[in-house]
């Protein structure tokens, strides 16, 4: 029997609030079909509540009165925290959206506490004011960083734990305060980042979470306490948050959606580049947003290509995403499972040919599994070449030469990540200097905490990560001196 794990409250102003209504979310296993958890569900008062909070806490002297290096063992005690409930959140996030666990102990228990860690030292270790020397007129002007204010983070189910950490950490890090608003379908992961501030110590208000979906999500965006989103999510959801703080002149992070293209050189190696691949198209079961899932090889040796990557994809371990051998789970939800059939349909209808795969995984009935597909038959204006699938499943495409694959690479609406795969590092240099996106990889694909994250395109506006991700929730002043 399923044991349901049951909130009741919502984390605002530094404890366990009551809904003011009885709507609750149910939380499915994407594995069982079962419920697994049940969370209340926001009305509007509830995120007023929690902005509320996080605009008194703003101020507070025991928030907006600490100095950049106590703000940074205030972050280290709440990291310290979260690493002592890395399991517990590792397994949870598992056991919402499917996520295979080996996977989800780095991604979702570990890198949220490297961080907070890296923004914490950062922090610390950058100055609050710098002075300059003016010009034309001589004196000096000191440029002081100020936070930006009520960030309000808004965060998708992929990687629930990690990519509200995006936010969170810089944003406290800056001295913002933050209320967070996780997708419906993992709801429960928060409550376990909610109680590591807790037990840190994080000041009242400083961190508020509530739950809810779209609607609950524009009613934040648009909240007149709210100073700046932070949002990773579709890129239609990104164009309605985009519009709503055009209107509004407010300061907004948009990581999208993508359709990356990897670029297999003529001379890479066969064995080693869909060993590569299989990391860098199907992370997560492929719902990952920088995948390389636009997998572009020489027309000269496309069938070796297409046999090696159907092997590749026909040999990951699909099923119970807590077993640690599994690559491949669910996907995260029965909405999710459809919608990726759905396209797969459509692919068929307008001549698209699989090698492998193509529906859902035989011999997997009970839970929402999609078979990894291997798309061919298809050019780069295909409905399957150009759409973000968000499941595993590879569309492979030929080119002629360097430059032909640099081009087909740069037709698409997006540009997040991308990644080219040659024996000859310099030659990988030089087409991911031409390619036009956010991050790209030479034979790997890595995020890395100290290095900017983010889209060209439709793939997003702004990065995260690094100084720069820090720098999106600090706002400059200039005080001019005279001579
Ligand atoms: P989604 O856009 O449907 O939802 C994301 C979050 O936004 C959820 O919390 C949702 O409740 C909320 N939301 C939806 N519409 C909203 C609106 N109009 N106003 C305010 N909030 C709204 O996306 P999803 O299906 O949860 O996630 C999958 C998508 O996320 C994919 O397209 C993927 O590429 C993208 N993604 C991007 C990145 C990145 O860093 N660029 C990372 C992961 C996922």
């Amino acid at each position: 029997m399923t044991t349901l794990t049951e909130r009741t409250a919502f984390f605002i102003d530094g404890r366990w609030a009551p809904p003011s209504s009885d709507a609750v979310i149910p939380v499915i296993s994407p594995f069982t079909e079962q419920q697994i958890g049940q969370v209340p569900a926001a009305a509007t008062a509830d995120v007023d509540a929690a902005v509320s909070a996080a605009r008194s806490a703003l101020r507070r002297p025991d928030w907006a009165g600490l100095d950049r290096p106590e703000r940074a063992a205030l972050l280290h005690r709440f990291a310290d925290e979260l690493e002592k409930r890395g399991e517990e959140r590792a397994t949870t996030v598992t056991a919402e959206n499917g996520m295979p666990i080996e996977l989800a102990r780095f991604a979702e228990g570990a890198a949220p506490v490297q961080l907070l860690r890296y923004y914490a030292d950062l922090v610390a270790s950058t100055p609050q004011e710098e002075r300059r020397a003016a010009q034309p007129l001589g004196g000096t002007t000191v440029v002081r960083r100020e936070p930006v204010g009520v960030v309000a983070a808004i965060a998708p189910w992929n990687f629930p734990a990690v990519l509200s950490m995006f936010k969170i950490a810089p944003a406290l890090a800056a001295g913002c305060t933050v209320v967070v608003k996780p997708s419906p379908e993992t709801s429960l992961d928060s409550y376990v980042l909610a109680e590591a501030a807790l037990a840190a110590g994080l000041p009242a208000g400083v961190l508020n979470v509530v739950n809810g979906g779209a609607d609950i999500g524009r009613h934040l965006v648009a909240h007149p306490g709210v100073d700046k989103v932070a949002f990773t999510g579709s890129t239609a959801a990104g164009r309605d948050i985009g519009r709503t703080c055009g209107e509004l002149v407010r300061p907004v992070t948009l990581e999208l959606g993508g359709k990356s293209a990897a670029i297999v050189l003529d001379d890479a190696d066969v064995e080693q580049t869909v060993a590569g691949l299989a990391g860098a198209s199907l992370l997560n079961t492929g719902q990952t947003c920088y995948m390389s899932t636009r997998i572009l090889v020489p027309a000269a040796r496309r069938s070796t290509w297409v046999d090696a990557i159907t092997a590749m994809v026909e040999g990951l371990p699909i099923g119970d995403p807590m077993d640690p051998g599994t690559a491949v789970g669910p996907l995260a939800s029965e909405r999710h499972r459809d919608r990726v059939l759905a396209m797969l349909e459509r692919g068929a209808a307008e001549g698209a040919t699989t090698t492998t795969g193509g529906g859902r995984a035989p011999g997997h009935d009970r839970g929402f599994f999609v078979a990894p597909t291997v798309v061919t038959g298809v050019d780069n204006d295909s409905y399957l070449a150009r759409e973000e699938v968000f499941g595993p499943v590879l569309t492979v495409l030929t080119y002629d030469d360097a430059d032909d694959a640099v081009r087909l690479a740069n037709d698409s609406a997006y540009g997040l990540g991308g990644t080219v795969w040659t024996a000859d590092e310099e030659r990988g240099i030089d087409v991911a200097r031409r390619v036009e996106s956010g991050s790209f990889g030479v034979n790997y694909f890595g995020l890395d905490w100290g290095s900017p994250f983010g889209g060209v395109k439709a793939s997003g506006v702004g990065r995260e990560l690094g100084p720069e991700g820090l720098a999106a929730y600090e706002q400059l002043k200039s005080i001019f001196l005279p001579a």
